[in-house]
């Protein structure tokens, strides 16, 4: 069997859609012409990863303008129109986020309409992305709530309720993105495995958490610099996702200064790493591809390796990030020879 692959879950917008090359763009449309692009730009996005050759698609995250923000805004509680500047990732950027006033409910569903589409689009296996609790917690004003911790599982319980409608529409694949977990790891061993699993509880298809380092943004490209020749962020979070409900583990490896070594630390869990660099611009080779494919064999079995991207790759150029597409393809498929 081939490796399998996926991508982290976010594509570049088409200019026709959205403001291109940025992570939270104004749409070009709106009303019912934007839904309808929403969808035309949908179709782009998963026939472009089944032309590439990817397993499990996502939707592209076409249909919302930030993968926080397009949950966040959507749940009872959350003034969307109340929107305040604020230091996310401790500190690591400023971000204009929408504030907690009130008790988080989910009011509707958020994604499952996205979600009913693109399953028409494919009859492969389909995956979600939603923000993690401590992600949605740290990139919102929280008015409301008296601890981080307890906001938390108030976001977990609404994304568990929003995960049971996703799969009654068929999806394989819920991952979770928890960049936050990158950050605080102390939060992560008080609460944040816990909320994570709170969110998951009761989820009948396949589960992922993903976390990483960030869009190639330049606040990310900046803070990265400045980690040092080995990236230990891992070697705090794997031990500990190694024990929550997740059964993937999605992170960052190509390109990077993650010791590779740090895999051995997720427990049983199946990897996708990271073998697509979403901070640069040049397009890997298929055998760039495949060493990175081989360097985390050193440390994971066959059946536990998924092939990835690094992160979401929203903020790309279009051509660049559908170039990735087929690089990380071609190299999983040439790391498949002689399995
Ligand atoms: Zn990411």
């Amino acid at each position: 069997m081939p490796f399998s692959t996926t991508i982290a879950g976010s594509l570049p917008k088409p200019a026709w859609l959205a403001e291109p090359e940025r992570i939270f763009p104004t749409w070009r449309l709106e009303g019912p012409d934007l839904a309808d692009a929403q969808r035309d730009a949908t179709r782009i996005a998963v026939s472009e990863q089944l032309r590439a050759g990817i397993e499990t698609v996502t939707d592209g995250e076409q249909s919302r303008r930030h993968f926080v923000h397009g949950f966040a805004e959507r749940l009872g509680g959350v003034d969307a129109l109340k929107r305040q500047n604020r230091g996310i990732r401790d500190d690591r950027y400023d971000a204009v986020c929408p504030t907690v006033t009130g008790e988080i409910r989910r009011t509707a569903p958020i994604h499952v309409e996205e979600m009913r589409f693109a399953r028409t689009l494919t009859d492969g296996p389909l995956k979600i992305t939603i923000p993690g609790p401590m992600t949605l917690v740290d990139t919102v004003v929280d008015e409301a709530y008296s601890s981080r911790a307890e906001l938390g599982f108030a976001f977990a319980r609404a994304i568990r309720d929003e995960i049971a409608d996703l799969i009654a529409v068929g999806i394989d694949v819920v991952q979770l993105d928890e960049p936050a977990f990158n950050v605080y790891f102390d939060e992560v061993a008080a609460w944040g495995i816990d909320a994570l699993d709170t969110a998951l509880s009761g989820a009948s298809c396949a589960t992922a958490v993903h976390v990483c380092y960030g869009y190639g943004i330049p606040a990310n490209v900046q803070w990265k610099a400045n980690l040092g020749e080995r990236w230990d962020q891992y070697a705090h979070v794997l031990p500990l996702l190694a024990k929550s409900q997740a059964e993937q583990i999605s992170i960052e490896l190509a390109g990077s200064h993650v010791p590779a070594e740090v895999l051995a630390l997720a427990g049983d869990k199946i990897v996708a790493v990271g073998v697509i660099d979403v901070a640069s611009e040049r397009v890997e080779t298929p055998d760039d591809v495949r060493a990175t494919i081989e360097l985390a064999r050193r440390y994971l079995p066959d059946e536990r390796i998924v092939c990835s991207t690094n992160c979401g790759m929203a903020p790309m150029n279009r051509d660049v990030a559908y170039a990735k597409l087929r690089a990380l393809a071609e190299g999983a498929l040439l790391a498949s020879v002689g399995l």
